[in-house]
């Protein structure tokens, strides 16, 4: 392929290994890759984007980040083809990266997009049906390449048009990763980050909750689904109360307070920083005291608390509550 004839092609970089390899397969075809990667306020990564961007650099391929937002939150609060195993609503979440794909690659000129999908790898969005109805809804039936599991797919529009070559694409398919290890040794690629999954929305304990915010709040901000990340979370009516873990989500709990907010701390003794949102009834108050009182350092009697917005400025004391009780306010699951 001549130098001034490159294709351009835009891949769904997650950083992970298939998407990864996705990307060495078109780059070894000669085509001039660019890669888009998705950062979802529900991603594991403490830095965010999974490594793509180290990734793209050693490949030498443009990467674009696009944020996923308040938009993204409204998906999950209502996707229309349900959720999988928690609150991971996989098949909307595919057909919105691939709809912001398609956005991206009209205006850099991509002549097609590809993903790193492996068919029957993830049991909710990558099963052959599925695919058809993630390209369909997103409006790239026929379109999209999955160069690892192509060869086990109907020819897409770019296999086609000669685009790509179909017989270099592979027929990888199914959950285990010893052949996109063994293609890695090959292509002699090493860096590649976390493997998919490192998403909050497939663990139970992050989907309870936020099941629980939605259920209780109808418009909140992206901080409050960062908030969800940190802490212990408790529910009394409509009042939510948070206990810091450690002195950093201590510290964070404390950054992350909005006007309010009250702020909660046991007096002389080793004492978590609690949060309480929504209404501050006399009763919400005192639970949120008692709920810091257990989780500080002292274990049996009474203790003091101070509280208030952010000064610390008031006090009470309570007895430190037994473990049914502080059990029975924890966000948990049904
Ligand atoms: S695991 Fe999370 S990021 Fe991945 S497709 Fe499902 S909802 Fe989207």
């Amino acid at each position: 392929m001549s130098k001034c004839k490159k294709i351009k092609a835009l891949a769904l970089l997650s950083g992970g290994l298939d998407s990864t390899l996705a990307v060495k397969l078109m780059l070894d075809q000669g085509l001039d890759v660019e890669a888009v990667n998705f950062v979802s306020p529900f991603c594991l990564c403490r830095k965010g984007g999974c490594g793509a961007l180290e990734v793209a650099k050693n490949l030498n391929v443009q990467l674009k980040t696009i944020n996923f937002g308040e938009e993204y939150i409204k998906i999950v609060r209502k996707p229309r083809f349900g959720y999988g195993k928690n609150m991971n609503p996989c098949v909307d979440c595919r057909i919105f990266m691939l709809e912001k794909a398609k956005e991206y690659a009209r205006k850099t000129g991509a002549s097609f997009i590809f993903t790193g999908e492996v068919l029957g790898q993830r049991p909710m969005s990558q099963h052959g049906r599925t695919l058809g109805v993630i390209e369909e809804q997103a409006g790239l039936k026929g379109k999209i390449l999955r160069p690892l599991s192509a060869k086990l797919l109907p020819p897409t529009e770019v296999e086609k048009k000669g685009l790509v070559n179909r017989k270099t694409l592979l027929a990888i398919e199914g959950r285990s990763r010893k052949k996109q290890i063994r293609l890695a040794e090959e292509l002699k690629v090493t860096e590649y980050s976390c493997p998919g999954g490192g998403c909050l929305l497939t663990y139970r304990e992050f989907a309870c909750k936020l099941r629980d915010l939605f259920e209780h709040r109808k418009r909140f901000s992206l901080k409050q689904v960062q908030l969800l990340k940190i802490g212990r979370h408790f529910r009394f009516g409509k009042s939510k109360i948070i206990v810091g873990r450690n002195e950093a989500e201590n510290h964070l709990l404390l950054q992350m307070m909005v006007s309010g907010d009250y702020c909660f701390e046991a007096q002389n003794t080793g004492s978590p920083i609690t949060l309480l949102q929504g209404p501050k009834t006399r009763t919400a108050i005192k639970k949120a005291a008692e709920l810091t009182a257990y989780h500080s350092d002292k274990k049996l009697g009474d203790l003091s608390v101070r509280y208030g917005k952010g000064d610390f400025n008031k006090s009470l004391r309570i007895p430190i509550p037994n473990r049914e009780e502080v059990e029975r306010l924890r966000v948990r699951a049904p």
